[in-house]
């Protein structure tokens, strides 16, 4: 199955992945990171197994994170 990997702790808040996948995004308000909604918490990566279609959409959103911690496995 498809993954999307966030390692969280590097995200610096710029809100490019709720803009170009906001079905799998929030803000949060709480620390103004991202939040990669249902992922589970697994040391410092938030993973998300997301369908076939997702995972080709968030290519873009992996290419386009300005700090690169949104990786596909
Ligand atoms: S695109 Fe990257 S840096 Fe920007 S909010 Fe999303 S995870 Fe954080």
């Amino acid at each position: 199955m498809p993954k999307i990997i966030q390692y969280r702790d590097k995200c610096i808040g710029c809100g490019i992945c709720f803009e170009l996948q906001p079905e799998l995004w929030r803000m949060s308000r709480k620390d103004g990171k991202a939040v990669l909604l249902k992922a589970a918490a697994k040391k410092l990566t938030h993973v998300l197994q997301v369908t076939a279609q997702q995972y080709e959409e968030a290519r873009a959103v992996s290419e386009a994170c300005p700090v690169r911690v949104i990786k596909l496995g």
